[in-house]
């Protein structure tokens, strides 16, 4: 048995250490309420959480694989069974009970082959609590076919390679809803069915390391960026109008995009880095979300600039500025010397020049 589980026998009440991770959510939940220790009751509660997104019904194949202890299936008089005596014998599920034809043990036979000490009664209190469709389930099966105790979940855990990974995405899976109305509104407005909504998302997180500017994104993406409507209702601004023009509502669209000093701001970049052999793919849907699915250093490149061009505008609106050329010139310039200063974290010298290429020299010998 490895240390862990040790661990777990010498401080819980219930010596489940061996079989804790087969039990049902129920049976789970039913042990968290006895368990006095607040480390082993939030390690149990996380485990229910993810049995939970793995619940299987009960059928013919996962029935004798049910844990006969604090199981809300299996009850007398009204509560759940926990016999010690049997437990301690090592008898935990149905199937410890069921012999090689689908037959319940008899009290002798079970003495034999478990040596435990308990009266005829109480033996046959626990084959009694066990419900009759489950025994309909078990009679059905009427074959010696061998069965195991382990849960899906174990099954799939044990067959990854990072459990803690596989763990999310199951957690993932089950929690995680797809925002479907904000997906909506940019359909709608951007009039195209095709976003790659998979690749705009993970584009947010694999165009820059720096926490901030994946946020901004992320927070864009997500129709979120605080602008002067929202700012406006929480009182910390007096006017809905753009920041820049100051004769439309700012809305995203129209403060990243259509705004006319915004545009003057793309369409200079566009021409500048067009004049310094960078052609940037300047669409509407690309300045938003980037390249759906860059592979290529230039693609990559072009994803950067999109993000920085927005978050420059942002910036100007936060320290009330107008966007300028110089300006913006200058804030690819900052934030390319601040990925270079902070290369090693998460890519290598070789990567971020194939990325940056000429751009970089460019950015580097800008005239102060
Ligand atoms: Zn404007």
């Amino acid at each position: 048995m490895s240390s862990w589980k040790l661990l777990f026998i010498d401080n819980s009440m219930f010596e489940l250490g061996a079989y804790i991770f087969n039990l049902n959510q129920q049976s789970l939940q039913s042990i968290i309420s006895y368990e006095k220790n607040i480390f082993w009751r939030e390690v149990i509660d996380s485990w229910a959480a993810l049995s939970e997104c793995c619940g299987e019904e009960i059928n013919e194949q996962t029935v004798l694989k049910q844990p006969l202890w604090l199981n809300k299936g299996i009850k007398r008089h009204m509560g759940s069974l926990f016999c010690k005596n049997l437990y301690d014998a090592g008898i935990v599920f149905i199937n410890d009970l069921v012999d090689a034809n689908g037959a319940f043990l008899s009290y002798h036979d079970a003495m034999e082959k478990y040596d435990f000490n308990l009266e005829f009664s109480n033996y046959n209190d626990v084959l009694d609590a066990i419900p009759n469709d489950w025994k309909i389930l078990i009679l059905s099966r009427g074959n010696n076919e061998p069965h195991d105790t382990q849960t899906n979940l174990i099954k799939l855990i044990r067959n990854c390679t990072k459990a803690c990974n596989c763990s999310y995405k199951i957690m993932i899976e089950k929690y995680s809803s797809i925002p479907s109305e904000k997906q909506n509104t940019w359909k709608c407005y951007l009039e195209s069915e095709d976003l790659q909504w998979d690749n705009i998302y993970k584009n947010c997180f694999r165009t820059f390391e720096e926490v901030k500017l994946r946020q901004f994104q992320y927070f864009f993406v997500q129709r979120i960026t605080a602008l002067n409507p929202y700012l406006f209702k929480c009182h910390l601004c007096d006017t809905v109008l753009c920041s820049f023009c100051n004769s439309e509502r700012e809305t995203i669209e129209h403060f990243f995009w259509t705004c006319p000093l915004s545009s003057h701001i793309w369409s200079f970049v566009d021409s500048w880095l067009r004049a310094n052999n960078f052609y940037l793919p300047l669409t509407r849907t690309n300045a938003f979300f980037g390249i759906p699915n860059p592979v290529l250093p230039h693609e990559f490149l072009a994803n950067k600039i999109f993000i920085l061009c927005k978050c420059y505008l942002y910036a100007c609106k936060h320290s009330s500025q107008i966007p300028t050329t110089i300006g913006v010139k200058f804030y690819l310039r900052h934030k390319y010397l601040i990925e270079k200063t902070s290369v090693h974290f998460g890519m290598s010298f070789q990567q971020f020049y194939s990325i940056w290429g000429e751009l970089g020299t460019v950015l580097e010998n800008l005239d102060l």
